[in-house]
């Protein structure tokens, strides 16, 4: 999607540094982060959250990539979060999985 953030990331388009990158994903710094360790796992095919993915390969590249990224920066311990829709604080609309660890 032309006009979407994580569209343009995932793209290269900012020169965005990635934590880990697959065929389907990437995994990227939050720029805000909540925590000592905050991570974004993001699908590289524009999907707008987790009530759109349909994929259910994607579904599983998308929980490899949170391992993946996880065990690269050392993190044992971590928790996730995925905001669904704007009511419970979704504001980038491009699926994304927090990682959050300290
Ligand atoms: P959500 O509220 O689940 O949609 O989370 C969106 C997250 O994306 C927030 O934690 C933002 O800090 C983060 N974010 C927004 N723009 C960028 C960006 N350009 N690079 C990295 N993280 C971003
Ligand atoms: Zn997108």
């Amino acid at each position: 999607m032309t006009d979407c953030i994580f569209c343009k990331i995932a793209n290269g388009e900012f020169g965005t540094e990635f934590i880990y990158e697959d065929e389907k994903t990437v995994v990227f710094k939050d720029i805000n982060p909540k925590a000592p360790v905050h991570l974004l796992v993001v699908p590289k095919v524009h999907v707008e959250n987790l009530n759109e993915l349909e994929d259910r390969e994607l579904m599983a590249d998308l929980l490899c990539a949170v391992k993946k990224a996880a065990k690269k920066v050392g993190l044992n311990s971590y928790r996730l979060q995925v905001n669904t829709g704007k009511e419970a604080g979704q504001e980038v609309m491009h699926l994304h999985i927090h990682i959050l660890g300290k």
